[in-house]
């Protein structure tokens, strides 16, 4: 994101080299300083009779794409809300959150964003799959199908190799591509 204006008095934004020798938007009206902090996601593995939750995404990024269902954290939620209702609404099922698997930087070029995905463990504790949001299909895919799928993002793939490591029975980590 590259800020053209204020957003407290309007006026046009110049960039200003800061005492911490970053460059900065900064307000010569009014001196407001313009932070571009990187947002926060919640994105979740659930899992159902062996097989996990992907859906097919209708926006970018990753648009057309497979990935876990989640999405950016709003200011009066936790992060843990987040990833329950940002599965709600993709996917129509009510999850409990399990174990962290891990925590990604993630930089979107085509946004221009860059952020911190938390990727949590789940099950579903109530509801059928069903697409909504800005998702065009919901559906529980065997580790073994989704060694064939192109995901959306790497810390997808990643989140599902460190769940296969301590989940599946047998699973040998160099076998998945
Ligand atoms: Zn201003």
């Amino acid at each position: 994101m590259r800020p053209n204006f204020c957003p407290q008095c309007g006026h046009a934004l110049d960039r200003r080299a800061l005492d911490d020798g970053r460059e900065r938007p900064v307000c010569p009206a009014c001196g407001f300083v313009f932070y571009l902090n990187p947002v926060i996601a919640a994105t979740v593995l659930v899992e159902r009779d062996g097989k996990i939750l992907l859906v097919l995404r209708g926006e970018n990024p990753g648009k057309g794409l497979w990935g876990l269902p989640g999405g950016f954290m709003e200011a009066d939620e936790t992060i843990e809300q987040a990833a329950a209702r940002e599965c709600l609404e993709e996917t129509g099922l009510k999850i409990a959150l399990g174990e962290t698997l891990g925590v990604w930087s993630f930089f979107h070029d085509l946004k221009n964003t860059s952020g911190v995905v938390i990727i949590y463990a789940a099950r579903v504790i109530d509801g059928e799959p069903r697409a909504a949001s800005d998702s065009l299909q919901v559906k529980f895919f065997a580790p073994a199908e989704i060694d064939a799928l192109t995901l959306a993002f790497s810390s997808h793939r990643e989140a599902i190799a460190s769940w296969k490591e301590k989940h599946v029975t047998g699973h040998k980590s160099h076998a998945s591509k």
